[in-house]
């Protein structure tokens, strides 16, 4: 684990790093190292690697043996580099100390700025700057972040501080306080300090850059940052590097100020230059969403020379990284100097526009497009809009930060944004600032609203990450945490009143808003076309009504692998119908029940082949228990015995009857069939008299049958026998030949895959059910796993959920075993899975791996599935 070499240096000296070392440097260091090597303006400093952070937790929270003279030979080096001195009177070199772990965590881990500052030192730096107004304003801002974030004084120790000077000196505004009031403020924050620490806040500039290194280690591992790993399914990495780095100030007056932008939207994807920039203030202002930031465009008014640099740095960076960048800079006395790079965080819809006209642009493959866009973020352009022609009641207008619609009911704070929406209610998250702390209730809320902090805030930035709608900035709301309530220009709303944001046009709106269906643009169209082009694996959707069918037929299904049959019992009066059959007494009172269930199957079926026509739909006999169309409350089974006119009594002994305390593992899939063929007969029948009446009127019926939860080939020999005859008969009664119906059967119980070989002997296909074959597979009731899972995933005894995401070592094993047996019996077999799994971009890979032809899921998901078998082709 000890590596050589802890700490990387970067400047014109020397740069030790690049943009490949992003594991051991983090994001932050790889690239300031980069930066500096193709020649643009970055301040000096070095980065301390995430192996020593790995190293410190090792051996129990120290840092090892060795670092800080290898800190002290860099920090000389720096020294040189800059010609000035840390902790000195004369010539000060102050540095930021920031996290930076391999994937970017925007605002979860620590930062502390202006260090190396002593009372003295302060002194020295108001003589060289010539602006002691200046130095006071970086003092006090390093004793409240070294305090907050290093000894963990309470942060609002200090803004009552901060509020109770600014009001004895009658100022609003952080930037008004004079000399007078920032030396008071400096007094009363000592004394804070001391007051929460019990020592004085330190005068040796070393000491204080120990602890901050410390302090950044120690960040990997508090709460806020390890829930943002586990909502951001970040796992595998070392720890955090720390970068300590030569300050620069943005806070030297007029002339100076600090800015976040993007290269391009990241909202929309749009090609333009996008940020935000605060005059006389340092970086974290910005993105602390304290103040609200002017908009980039208005630099032209401020500084034309610097935004047409920064215009220049766009050019560069793209140039060079490929891929929209998200920067922070500095301007110190009229210098441009960039402090990070990263690749920007954006939503669905502006990776796809990003990825398509970068392609366009010829900066990168069509395959590397495919491999941009993440696949779950289509399903963000797939989400309803409010409708456009719907009247809306607007409030206010605030920044549109992140694109989306959500309404929901008013949450106060991160934690009753979570304890409400676990209750089922869709609530917006309205603050007036948010912080990192708040991630747990920002992703469970609908959406975000907040009153100050502007389109880069964090608040914009996780939130764009994620693809949650949002609004930042909206001024005109005005909170009150304490009464519940909000107001916007005179009307109030309280936490039962249903709100609505609009994520693309800034509105506030009271009460729900009607949606439309999304329009998806040309760079969607193009990007789908590209991912069928690259693709192997066909994409088919579970669909059991014609309407479903439509829409993922629309959305580029090739077939249908899973009709689940069962839902169409349910319809209007048939649910009788069908109670009627369960309930009867013999063969031929089960057969009056089937005989009235048959005509609406059939017209069911031909609704499907229709909307499917020249396209597989694979039909599943019926599959639940028999128990679950009957009613269990005493009301409704008194309803049922008047409806049919038979005893209440006899209503309940069948119930009793047919009672299970396993019905997962119970009578269920194939054993129905064999315990009553009837049933089996009837659906055969309904669906060969379908495809018989489509095909007469001219409609390309492609029916399959699919046998559920087989576990041995026997089961499937007997069914497949009394399937085929049933076929058989109708063409004769029906004087129809040109029709073959394969008969298939799910995989969905671990027996079947082991026995794959003989199954496979009887079928013409394999439909792999891993929902079930999940759930038999580790022993886990599919229906119950909520109680014990998240606490499983908590503890990593399990990566991630497997009935979302294939578990690919062990039930993957077995899927892959039976399409190596399964295929040995019968060569090129069909093969597909119709599990949830089918729509999971990981488990989509692993399918494309094995061999599949197809995955099967829900008409949602079609579009992601494409994009995902193509990531799955183009991967090497
Ligand atoms: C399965 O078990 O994976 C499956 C598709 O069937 P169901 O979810 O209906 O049990
Ligand atoms: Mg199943």
């Amino acid at each position: 684990m000890t590596s050589q070499k802890r700490v990387h240096y970067f400047g014109k000296t020397k740069s030790e790093g690049s943009k490949e070392m992003k594991d051991l440097l983090g994001g932050k260091g790889a690239n300031l190292a980069e930066m500096t090597s193709i020649g643009l303006p970055v301040p000096p400093g070095f980065t301390i690697t995430t192996e020593t952070c790995a190293e410190y937790d090792a051996i129990g929270g120290k840092l090892p043996d060795g670092l800080l003279d290898e800190v002290h030979r860099n920090m000389a080096l720096l020294e040189e580099e800059t010609d000035k001195k840390f902790g000195s009177e004369d010539n000060p070199l102050l540095v930021s100390v920031r996290s930076g772990a391999a994937v970017s965590m925007p605002g979860m881990m620590d930062t502390v700025l202006n260090l190396g500052l002593t009372d003295k030192v302060m002194d020295g730096l108001a003589n060289v700057s010539d602006n002691r107004r200046f130095a006071l304003d970086a003092y006090r801002r390093l004793i409240n972040m070294f305090g907050d974030v290093v000894m963990e004084v309470p942060h609002h120790n200090f803004e009552d501080e901060f509020d109770r000077i600014k009001d004895k000196y009658g100022v609003s505004e952080d930037t008004d306080l004079n000399e007078a009031g920032l030396e008071e403020l400096i007094t009363a924050y000592k004394t804070v300090y001391k007051n929460s620490t019990g020592e004085d806040f330190p005068q040796d500039p070393y000491q204080q850059l120990e602890k901050a290194v410390e302090a950044v280690f120690k960040s990997w591992n508090i709460p806020r940052a390890i829930r943002y790993r586990e909502i951001n399914e970040i796992t595998g990495l070392l720890g955090t590097a720390v970068n300590v780095q030569t300050m620069v100030f943005g806070n030297m007056g007029d002339d100076s100020g600090t800015g976040v932008a993007f290269t391009r939207d990241p909202s929309t994807g749009e090609n333009k230059f996008f940020g935000e920039f605060l005059i006389n203030a340092q970086g974290e202002d910005v993105v602390a969403g304290i103040r609200t930031p002017q908009n980039v465009d208005e630099m032209v008014k401020w500084r034309p020379e610097i935004y047409e640099q920064l215009l220049d740095v766009k050019r560069i960076l793209e140039n060079h990284y490929r891929d929209m960048q998200d920067i922070e800079y500095t301007i110190e006395k009229g210098n441009l100097l960039l402090l990070q790079t990263r690749t920007g965080k954006r939503t669905g819809l502006a990776a796809v526009t990003i990825a398509v006209e970068m392609v366009v642009e010829g900066r990168i493959t069509q395959q590397e497009a495919l491999l941009r866009v993440p696949a779950n973020d289509l399903n963000q352009l797939l989400l309803p809009t409010f409708d456009s022609k719907a009247e809306r009641d607007i409030l206010t207008v605030g920044l549109p930060a992140s694109p989306g619609a959500a309404s929901g009911k008013i949450a106060y704070s991160a934690d009753e944004a979570v304890d409400r929406t676990h209750e089922g209610e869709s609530v917006i998250l309205v603050r007036k600032d948010t912080s990192p702390e708040d991630v747990s209730g920002m992703h469970a809320a609908a959406g975000i609203l907040t009153s100050t902090g502007g389109m880069t805030s964090h608040a914009a930035v996780v939130a764009r990450g994620w693809g949650k709608c949002c609004i930042a900035g909206a001024g005109e709301v005005v909170i009150d945490e304490q009464n519940r309530t909000i107001t916007i220009n005179g009307r109030s709303f309280g936490d039962q009143d249903v709100i609505s944001i609009d994520g693309s046009s800034g509105e506030l709106m009271a009460g729900d808003v009607p949606r439309e269906e999304p329009k998806l643009s040309e760079e969607f169209k193009s990007l789908m076309e590209w991912a069928d082009h690259h693709r192997t694996l066909q994409v088919w959707t579970n669909a059991d009504t014609p309407q479903d069918a439509k829409r993922a037929r629309n959305w580029g299904a090739q077939g249908i692998g899973l009709c689940r049959t069962e839902h169409m019992f349910f319809e209007g009066d048939r649910i009788t119908d069908m109670r009627e059959m369960i309930l009867a007494d013999n063969l031929e009172a089960r057969r009056v029940g089937l005989d009235k269930l048959l005509p609406h199957q059939r017209e069911d079926f031909k609704g499907l082949f229709t909307a499917m026509q020249g396209l597989s739909v694979t039909v599943r006999l019926l599959d639940p228990p028999l128990h679950e169309f009957l009613p269990h409350e005493e009301h409704l089974q008194q309803e049922l015995a008047d409806r049919l006119q038979v005893p209440l009594e006899k209503i309940m002994a069948r119930v009793t009857q047919l009672h299970e305390t396993n019905p997962m593992l119970g009578h269920r899939g194939c054993r129905l069939s064999i315990s009553y063929p009837e049933i089996l007969v009837m659906q055969a029948t309904a669906i060969t008299e379908a495809a018989i009446e489509c095909k007469q009127d001219g409609i390309d019926a492609r029916p399959e049958i699919m046998v559920p939860l087989i576990g041995t080939s026997k089961e499937l020999s007997l069914l497949r026998k009394q399937i085929e005859t049933t076929i058989q008969s109708v063409k004769e009664a029906k004087g129809y030949n040109e029709l073959h119906i394969p008969v298939g059967t799910m995989i969905e119980i671990p027996r079947a895959a082991l026995t794959a070989d003989e199954v496979a002997k009887h079928a013409d296909f394999f439909s792999f059910g891993t929902n079930d074959l999940t759930q038999m597979t580790f022993g886990y009731s599919r229906d119950d796993v909520n109680s014990f899972l998240p606490n499983y995933i908590r503890h990593e005894i399990l990566e991630r959920d497997p009935f979302q995401s294939l578990d690919t070592t062990g039930v993957g094993q077995l899927v892959a075993m039976a399409v190596s047996k399964g295929r040995n019996e019968k060569k090129g077999m069909k093969m597909g899975i119709c599990g949830e799994h089918g729509g999971d971009p990981l488990s989509i890979r692993f399918c494309h791996q094995i061999g599949l032809n197809y995955v099967s899921c829900s008409p949602f998901r079609v579009p992601v599935a494409r994009l995902a078998a193509a990531q799955a082709a183009v991967k090497k």
